[in-house]
């Protein structure tokens, strides 16, 4: 039989389907299920703790070696000071945007006004902040194995760039143990690719458990909130990075939408940006074009530090709060707001609920009532979603613009996707 004229079977063309393709299958599948079996879609739930456990499985090893990896491959220390440096400020840059986004979306459609809460009791006493030289000093671990241990990532990053900078200041001595690490490094790239491959399922069973969980009638009452914390989410994801990667990186934004929908739906769906680092560590070396040296150092950087969403969920939660119980809040607050949401957002650990505990910082320190940390408890895993995958866009935005003001991103790669699309329709004409 004329082979054209065969019919690819089912499993022929799901094994030919891109990777977040097949994600959005699982995502929509798992919806349906969800929806269908109710609360036992707890089940479910299993499959996706599979995948979570298998992507955690990863960090650690993978965010070190490549780390190690990225400063020998960059020899000059000069430039990494540099590329931190800027990551930071950008970093710091966005969150003050993203909770501007967040309070002036609450303010006008507030979210949270005609709820009729009263607070019965006062406000907790707000929590103690580290102060900045606790912080500083908390970056070097004591003891570098407890550090990966304990997948403190800040410290791991901290050790792997001493020890990257000394194996390149080694010389010849320090070849071999470079050798080790880069090719530990390219397993860890394999392992990831092939954990990859769970992802559509692991997807199905966690959206089919979100779904099952929240019905409805949960959902309803506090549509609004969860509007206004998506549509922020929204207004990041798609216009305000696609408009900083034009303005300020000079490229077309259309690849990095394209290239960032895989990370973004395992964001979506695990809740922790640091659980989705392999994912986008993965997307920015393959198909954005930013080197190794860059989303090595700057990605497990803004998995920890950079909160967009979470500052945005800040800002909308204070908000809607305040509005709920109808307490009056002045200019002062609202700056009270940016400053320790910010700050938050920073302390925040890329994990599941992370944000919620900071939001009883921010909370406290307006001196509005921790009730409202109650209601939002309540539906905080789909709040999650939305922040997490805004997290995760948001550094991996900065990587490209990192890599591309330093002259580590391949534009080849970046506009690899489009150049084929180029060369479809050029076939076709
Ligand atoms: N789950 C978020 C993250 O991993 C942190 C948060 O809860 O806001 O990025």
């Amino acid at each position: 039989m004329d082979q054209a004229s065969m019919k690819p079977s089912p499993k022929g063309v799901w094994s030919r389907l891109a990777l977040w393709k097949k994600i959005l299958v699982g995502m929509i599948l798992g919806v349906i299920a969800g929806s269908l079996m109710g609360p036992d879609a707890e089940l479910l739930k299993p499959i996706g703790t599979l995948f979570v456990n298998a992507i955690k499985m990863l960090i650690v090893p993978l965010v070190f070696c490549s780390l190690v990896v990225g400063v020998t491959s960059m020899q000059d220390t000069r430039k990494m000071g540099r590329i931190g440096a800027k990551s930071i400020v950008i970093y710091l840059g966005t969150t003050a945007v993203a909770i501007s986004v967040g309070l002036g979306l609450s303010h006008i459609l507030a979210p949270g006004a005609g709820l009729g809460m009263t607070a019965s009791a006062a406000a907790a006493d707000a929590k103690e902040a580290p102060t900045l030289v606790q912080t500083i000093l908390s970056l070097i671990p004591n003891n570098p194995i407890s550090a990966l241990a304990a997948g403190n990532i800040l410290q791991i990053i901290v050790f792997a760039l001493g020890l990257g900078v000394a194996l390149n200041l080694c010389g010849e001595k320090g070849k071999p143990a470079v050798q080790v690490f880069e090719s530990l490094a390219e397993a860890m790239y394999k392992l990831t690719e092939l954990v990859m491959k769970l992802a559509p399922y692991g997807i199905f069973g966690l959206m089919a458990w979100v779904a099952g969980k929240y019905g409805l009638e949960i959902l309803l009452p506090l549509f609004k909130v969860i509007g206004v914390a998506y549509l922020g989410s929204v207004i990041l994801v798609l216009l305000f990075y696609p408009a900083v990667i034009q303005v300020v990186g000079r490229l077309n934004p259309v690849p990095y939408i394209k290239g960032i929908m895989t990370p973004a739906a395992v964001a979506f769906t695990t809740t922790s940006s640091s659980g989705t680092l392999p994912a986008s560590i993965k997307c920015a070396r393959e198909d954005l074009g930013v080197s190794k040296g860059v989303s090595s150092f700057v990605l497990p950087l803004g998995a920890t530090i950079n909160m967009d969403g979470t500052a945005l969920y800040q800002g909308v939660a204070a908000l809607f709060v305040a509005q709920a119980f109808g307490i009056q809040l002045e200019f002062a607050d609202y700056v009270t707001i940016v400053m320790t949401a910010t700050l938050a957002s920073i302390g925040t650990a890329g994990v599941p609920g992370a944000g919620l505990i900071m939001l009883s910082l921010v909370l406290t320190t307006v001196g509005l009532p921790m009730e409202g940390l109650a209601i939002i408890a309540g539906i905080d895993r789909i709040l999650d979603m939305a922040r997490t995958t805004v997290n995760v866009c948001g550094d991996l935005m900065v990587s490209v613009l990192v890599g591309r003001s330093e002259g580590e991103l391949d534009e080849s790669i970046y506009y690899r996707a489009e150049g084929e699309n180029l060369k479809v329709k050029e076939e076709t004409a």
